[in-house]
């Protein structure tokens, strides 16, 4: 099976990627993108913080967006945090908004080819759920009414991207403040907002991509021949272990423990420090 013939000549332009972090993780996470991915791609990404940073200005000029959010790990500072991505989605004009962690590493080459496969102004919401099943949640109408509701959403460790059609019909619901209402209605994370306003309020439904990868999920399982057509990769700890990618790759895992040194000179084996291919 060949890949399905492009529905739309799209490049990496087009594509607007969200990196959320935090400042506690500049240095420990967000340098390891820098240094790998973004790298070569830092005209499509966009990276959400909550501090000031000069030397990740320096690096990434306008694309190093401070949201004025609260550095907590709470439920309204994440929501702030994807209300701002989704107004400077809008703002910036470009065909697919993705959004992904900063534990991602992101294959750009393999996103666009994927999302070339359907058209922007259709409605399209691409990802991997984190359940196996919808999630039930509670709806708080106004006067103390509540109904329950069950929709799918794409788990934001793994990434997920929206078509610009679909985001425009989600306005009334995710620009401006009304992301955060929408959020306390629910009283759910961020990624569970987007599926809800998605899923739920434009009936939308979530289309399943098995090439994006978060942490939740056995990174074992992805095998090396399978690397370069994946979307997303991640690393983490799974029932306390580490849970990263089988990669005998350029780094050993002391010294790369992520796996994202040897992922990215797997796919970009020009980059200066990676060692020299060995001819086989
Ligand atoms: N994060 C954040 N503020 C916080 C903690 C985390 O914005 O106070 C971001 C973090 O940078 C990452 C995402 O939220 O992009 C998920 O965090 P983490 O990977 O630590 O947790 P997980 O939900 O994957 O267990
Ligand atoms: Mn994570």
């Amino acid at each position: 099976s060949g890949a399905p013939p492009p529905a739309e000549d799209i490049g990496a332009d087009d594509i607007f990627i969200a990196v959320k972090t935090t400042k506690k993780f500049h240095r420990p996470r967000l340098n390891l993108l820098l240094d790998t991915w973004i790298s070569r791609n830092v005209q499509q990404t966009y990276i959400f913080t909550d501090g000031e940073d000069e030397e990740l200005k320096r690096k990434m000029g306008s694309h190093a967006i401070n949201t004025n959010c609260s550095a907590a790990h709470s439920r309204q500072a994440l929501s702030c945090k994807m209300a701002v991505e989704y107004d400077k989605f809008i703002e910036s004009g470009k065909k697919w908004f993705c959004h992904v962690d900063d534990d991602n590493y992101v294959n750009v080459r393999t996103l666009v080819k994927h999302l070339s496969q359907y058209p922007h102004t259709q409605d399209m919401y691409i990802g991997k759920p984190s359940l196996d099943r919808p999630i039930e949640a509670t709806e708080r109408l106004g006067d103390n009414k509540m109904k329950p509701v069950n929709f799918w959403f794409a788990t934001g460790g793994a990434g997920f991207c929206v078509s610009r059609g679909l985001a425009l019909k989600m306005s009334p619901w995710a620009s401006g403040g009304h992301f955060m209402n929408t959020a306390e209605k629910i009283r759910l994370p961020d990624d569970c907002t987007i599926g809800y306003i998605i899923e739920s309020v434009l009936g939308v439904p979530l289309t399943r991509s098995n090439l994006f990868h978060s942490h939740l999920e056995n990174l074992q399982q992805v095998s090396r021949s399978e690397i370069h057509k994946q979307i997303t990769l991640s690393y983490g700890m799974f029932e306390n272990k580490s849970n990263i990618i089988n990669l005998k790759g350029a780094f050993p895992v002391e010294e790369d423990p992520s796996r994202f040194k040897s992922v990215h000179c797997l796919l970009y084996p020009d980059t200066p420090w990676c060692p020299p291919q060995v001819a086989f």
